[in-house]
């Protein structure tokens, strides 16, 4: 019937791709935590997303969320670096330049650092997030910690090639994909909801790191906005609803909890 909205989006399929990693502290990776042991280790994975239509033979219908960083930022910033995060998502069969719309959660340097693979693609921004990187705080010693410079830069240029897709607030970009601010983290993170076969997968990327986050209401250690952390995590479980899951954006647990796609071991594995 013309007019009638249908409850059904398009359902994807979900996967993460791993490509760095880094072992710190409890003190430095959780907020405030007093009485913890703040030299006890804690493992922390990078990955990359891939959201794809079921049964889609194109990877123009597909969705990447985030772009990670590369070898050089990696030597400089001691992290283990595994594989170039577009050549993860090749592996998984990707093809990169074909992809024409990349998510970005937020401009922190282990989220944006290769972003030049996607030579098709849209890059979709939080508006307040981009406002903030580029205005009067953003070179204070522990704001300027968080990036490159040059990959802020080069979402600038990119800009003015007409190649960012503005948000402000929640949005669908996709037949059942759809970006969410949430802050916190930093001032224009925003979340991925997705529909899936199995429900709705929330992609917390940065406004959760690990599951304890959640589970112990534990907020990260770098905060833009502690209250506005704690709504994020509130927000994440709105999102997900009882039938949803929340997967968060950089627990070493995840490549355990999901099975790995075949030959990618250690690499990639698929969420739903
Ligand atoms: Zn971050």
């Amino acid at each position: 019937m013309p007019g009638v909205a249908t409850v059904e989006g398009v359902l994807h399929e979900v996967y993460a791709c791993k490509f760095a990693e880094h072992t710190g502290t409890r003190g430095h990776y959780f907020y405030g935590s007093a009485g913890d042991p703040h030299d006890a280790p804690v493992d922390l994975d990078f990955f990359v997303w891939l959201i794809r239509p079921v049964g889609s033979t194109t990877d123009a219908d597909s969705v990447v969320v985030d772009a990670g960083f590369c070898a050089e930022v990696a030597a400089r910033r001691n992290r283990r670096h595994l594989r170039r995060p577009s050549d993860a998502l090749a592996a998984l069969g990707v093809d990169v330049a074909n992809v024409r719309t990349v998510v970005l959660s937020h401009l922190h340097y282990d989220h944006i650092g290769d972003l030049e693979p996607f030579e098709l693609a849209r890059f979709v921004l939080q508006e307040r997030e981009m406002a903030f990187w580029t205005g009067r705080f953003a070179g204070r010693r522990e704001y300027r910690a968080l990036v490159e410079p040059d990959d802020v830069a080069g979402l600038v240029h990119a800009n003015f090639a007409g190649r960012v897709h503005w948000v402000d607030g929640d949005a669908e970009i996709a037949p059942g994909v759809s970006v969410h601010l949430v802050g916190g983290h930093s001032p224009g993170l925003q979340a991925v909801r997705v529909a899936t076969a199995a429900g709705p997968v929330v992609l917390a990327l940065d406004a959760a790191h690990f599951w304890s986050n959640l589970e112990a209401d534990l907020p990260f250690g770098i905060v833009h906005d502690l209250a506005g952390m704690y709504a994020a995590f509130d927000r994440l479980r709105e999102l997900s609803g009882p039938d949803g899951m929340v997967v968060p954006g950089h627990d070493p647990a995840l490549m355990r909890r999901y099975l790995a796609v075949e030959g990618l071991n250690g690499v990639a594995v698929r969420i739903a």
